[in-house]
């Protein structure tokens, strides 16, 4: 059987990885979340203390780069992938808004992306691969078979967001979250090294108004039609 490569890019709190993760499902496909391998590395970085106020001390965070690996375990019980950094789990710290208010700084650093997309194209060698991101269908897989550009509007996307972090009384409020998936759309959208950006041949899909159980058909068309090809 055919096997392709699914791409699948767009704004912050798209539905990117839901639906990411449930095409890979029904298609017996890898599943990548290549924000969380962003997110891990900036984890490492708040744990060296490499950011302070917003301000990453680049050269130092550079020569810690060959001392960070990041690796995902599939873990049968919530039927998802674990990450790993440096052999410890932190599938949950990474979703911290720390994280989240660090990430695209750290994002934007070209031997960051290197190291991360070699990475990347490594996992996706053997295709049969849906990979989330926002650079996948531009940088990481050029030639993907099929390339999404995922969007909603910012409010949408801030409540989607919120609900999904609200479960203990240390989460942070909904203009938190708000504020902070436009400082990163802007931020991921404006950098010099791989911005985020709608590909040419990118389908365009915005799911403000489409529940999952419709994204999922509509876009298992596209799937089907690319595998016929
Ligand atoms: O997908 P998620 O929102 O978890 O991604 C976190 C951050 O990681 C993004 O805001 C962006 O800065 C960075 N990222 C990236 N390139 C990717 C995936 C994520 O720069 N392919």
């Amino acid at each position: 059987m055919k096997k392709i490569i699914i791409a699948i890019d767009g704004l912050s709190s798209t539905g990117k990885s839901t639906l990411a993760k449930r095409l890979a499902k029904h298609l017996n496909y890898t599943y990548v979340d290549s924000g969380a391998m962003y997110r891990a590395v900036a984890l490492y970085v708040l744990e060296k203390k490499l950011i302070n106020g917003g301000e990453l001390n680049t050269p130092k965070m550079i020569i810690e780069l060959p001392n960070i690996s990041i690796a995902f375990e599939h873990n049968m019980d919530i039927n998802s992938f674990d990450v790993y950094l440096n052999d410890v789990k932190v599938s949950k710290a990474i979703r911290s808004m720390e994280v989240s208010n660090a990430v695209s700084i750290v994002a934007a650093i070209p031997q960051v992306r290197q190291q991360l997309v070699r990475l990347q194209q490594q996992m996706g060698a053997q295709k049969g691969i849906v990979m989330d991101g926002r650079d996948i269908g531009t940088v990481v897989f050029p030639n993907a078979e099929l390339k999404l550009f995922m969007t909603a509007s910012a409010n949408i996307r801030a409540k989607r967001r919120y609900d999904e972090l609200s479960t203990n009384s240390s989460s942070p409020s909904l203009q938190e979250v708000l504020d902070n998936i436009n400082l990163r759309d802007e931020l991921d959208s404006t950098r010099k090294d791989s911005p985020l950006l709608k590909s040419n041949d990118a389908i365009e899909f915005d799911n403000s108004q489409l529940s999952q159980e419709q994204q999922f058909e509509k876009i298992m068309e596209l799937v089907n039609s690319c595998l016929q090809l």
